[in-house]
């Protein structure tokens, strides 16, 4: 069975061929700067060469249409006719409360996502807008929803509410909701296969850091809290957002600065984190360069990611009531030996013996950072969202 997964953001669709059971990848590319007059199509068969074809791409239907094109396409295209793909998996930002796992689609499901787009006004209508033309293209073909925010379900009330009037969440379903779900509840699977246990015996501190970055607290293979909240913007430091302020900031910016609202989200989402901080970049590598050559800023900033993160990782110990394995994820997790280093610097006083000189050669592969007779384990996991969404779509359509 060939499942196409696609991730539709606001001006671009990322896509991945993918064959079932197996997970192998046929070919993944990218549709980019969807509605502006540069548009693109970066594609790449398996083993091959990647290409990019330059062309306007006005909407997400024409998005996906160039995807079907050239997939189909008998010079650079992998499959004979839109007729082999057998179905569809989605990414979705936001489920809301509506979902505590993935679905098919249906128009009760398309309903239920339209609703929740007030939760997440840039991504739903993407994501919605990808399954209507997939509707609209292949009406036959199947449709699943992977939502990000379904595996964070089950965290329990007290961890889920701010504590602003209940009506708040009742009336406005303010709530903590949690975003990366999908990563979260693969590299913890990863990590139970690969300690050789049952995830049901597990205390896991998962830590997804990338461009945007979450930590989670998974409890025998539930996640019972996690960093970001209503919104991608709470929690650790990011490359662009904040994390975690003071509320009564942004009371204080919105009186002392002439800021509309959509100016405070900007300012709150993609002028501060790492940039904010450093005045260099939000990218880890440019940060860990800079740093290295002396300048303070980038140093400020990496300690304050570093930092941060230490105390999310000393608060979901004791919510967890104990810890047995703390995993890496996402671009910084997999690759970032410095912030992975610092980490472990922070975890020393546990007594726990760190093998300092593997950590360095780590790169986006499964792997333990401890000697074996370590307490707590310290893991590196690669997260693959792609293959959790093809294998949920696989199990949903088969
Ligand atoms: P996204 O959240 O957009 O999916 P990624 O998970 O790809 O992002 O992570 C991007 C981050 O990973 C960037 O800050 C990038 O600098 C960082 N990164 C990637 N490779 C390395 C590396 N070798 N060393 C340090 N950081 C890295």
């Amino acid at each position: 069975m060939k499942i196409l997964v696609l991730n539709s953001g606001s001006s671009s669709i990322k896509y991945q061929l993918i064959a079932m059971p197996g997970a192998g990848v046929i070919a993944k590319g990218i549709v980019e700067k969807i509605g502006l007059p540069q548009g693109a199509v970066r594609h790449q068969n398996q083993g091959e060469k990647a290409l990019k074809l330059e062309r306007r791409i006005a909407n997400h239907t024409e998005g996906i249409e160039a995807i079907l094109h050239i997939l189909t396409d008998k010079e650079k295209g992998c499959i004979g006719s839109y007729k082999e793909i057998d179905a569809v998996g989605h990414r979705v930002v936001h489920g809301g409360e509506d979902f505590s796992g993935s679905v098919r689609i249906d128009e009760a499901v398309i309903e239920s996502l339209r609703h929740n787009a007030v939760l997440a006004p840039l991504h739903n209508p993407a994501n919605i807008a990808g399954i209507e033309a997939i509707k609209e293209i292949l009406p036959d073909v199947p449709q699943a929803g992977v939502f990000d925010t379904a595996f964070h379900q089950s965290i329990p009330d007290y961890a889920y509410l701010y504590a602003l009037p209940y009506s708040y969440y009742k009336e406005h379903k303010i709530r903590r909701y949690g975003f990366h779900g999908t990563s979260h509840r693969y590299v913890s699977a990863q990590a139970a296969t690969f300690l050789k246990k049952d995830i049901k015996d597990l205390k896991l501190i998962s830590c997804h850091l990338g461009n945007g970055s979450s930590i989670a607290a998974i409890r025998y293979g539930k996640s019972i809290d996690t960093s970001m909240g209503m919104t991608p913007n709470e929690g650790l430091i990011m490359g662009t957002r904040t994390g975690d302020v003071d509320a009564g900031i942004i009371q204080y910016i919105l009186e002392n600065e002439d800021l509309t609202p959509s100016g405070l989200n900007q300012l709150i989402n993609k002028k501060s984190g790492l940039l904010g901080i450093s005045g260099i970049s939000p990218d880890m590598r440019e940060l860990e360069a800079s740093a290295d050559s002396g300048d303070r800023r980038a140093i400020l900033a990496l300690q304050m990611f570093v930092y941060r993160l230490l105390k999310y990782i000393g608060a979901y110990t004791f919510a967890l009531g104990g810890v047995d394995a703390i995993i890496f994820t996402g671009g910084i997790g997999e690759n970032s030996h410095y912030i992975r280093g610092k980490i472990m610097e922070g975890l020393a006083f546990l007594g726990i013996r760190f093998e300092n000189e593997k950590n360095k050669s780590i790169r986006s592969k499964t792997a333990k950072l401890n000697e074996d007779s370590s307490g707590i384990d310290l893991l590196v996991i690669p997260t693959d969202e792609e293959r959790v969404i093809a294998m949920d779509t696989y199990e949903i359509v088969k």
